[in-house]
């Protein structure tokens, strides 16, 4: 399977230093086979950033988008007007969970928007710290795969790729809240029990399962190398070009 390693601009860089940004990246990654590299800009980079790019090289990802087609939603985007301009779209962030109150039945149904408009799904999944704290992991995680994946037709369930990423060890600056491997492998198993549950072994092999949460350049391998895990979608560390490239070149040394 691909490995994908998909950088999370979050709210950052104007039109301008995004494509300054693109352009570095562009000259310093090349078309690989087995890994795709996806960035994911604020909604009005994405159009001339869309032409400015060598999708050979680089893909795109909306960081969510609004379930419904088109109509009166004033300030939304939705899959429908990104079709064909990304290839990707984040759903389910914690951060929209949380600051913008996102429901499990919004993240659903933007899975199946995505969908529908040629747009492949990264459905982000995990707890909270307190969450975590009083036993509640495995029941948090299995509400949100199931939620997410509950609208998606069987043709369709392999072009979702989920994204483990706990609520407690996103954007973490003093390292105390990192999720070790261990952690990670564990979540990642469970994850993939419940697909194969749901949908059956093959279809559980077949989705690809990232990792986020404070990765950096000197962490990466170890996740990577974590069974199960097929890439990682990476936050604070992909604002510097040097740093994400690492992490790119990384994911190629840990594929050879
Ligand atoms: C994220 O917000 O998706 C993320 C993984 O952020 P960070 O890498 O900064 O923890």
């Amino acid at each position: 399977m691909k490995s994908y390693i998909v950088g999370n601009w979050k709210m950052n860089f104007t039109v301008g230093e995004s494509s300054v940004y693109l352009h570095k990246l562009s000259a310093r990654v090349h078309a690989y086979r087995d890994i795709e590299v996806v960035v994911a800009p604020s909604f009005i980079s994405l159009q001339p950033l869309s032409l400015q790019l060598d999708r050979k090289k680089i893909r795109l990802a909306a960081q969510t988008a609004n379930a419904r087609d088109f109509g009166a939603y004033t300030g939304e985007v939705s899959m429908a007007q990104l079709r064909g301009i990304v290839d990707y779209c984040i759903i389910g962030h914690s951060e929209r969970r949380q600051l913008f109150h996102e429901t499990d039945k919004c993240v659903r149904s933007a899975v199946a928007a995505a969908l529908r408009n040629q747009i492949r799904p990264i459905l982000c999944v995990g707890e909270t710290e307190t969450e975590r704290t009083f036993g509640e992991t495995c029941d948090v995680l299995r509400d949100q795969v199931l939620g997410g994946f509950s609208e998606v037709s069987t043709e369709d369930l392999e072009k979702v790729i989920v994204a483990y990423e706990p609520v407690w060890a996103i954007s973490t600056t003093s390292g105390a809240k990192i999720a070790g491997p261990d952690d990670v492998a564990e979540a990642v198993k469970f994850i993939r029990r419940i697909i194969a549950v749901a949908y059956g072994k093959e279809i559980s092999e077949k989705v690809a399962v990232l990792y986020g949460g404070s990765v950096s350049p000197a962490n990466a391998g170890a996740y990577l190398t974590v069974p199960g895990v097929n890439g990682l979608l990476v936050g604070g560390a992909s604002l510097i070009a040097d740093k994400f490239i690492d992490i790119i070149e990384t994911a190629k040394r840990v594929k050879s």
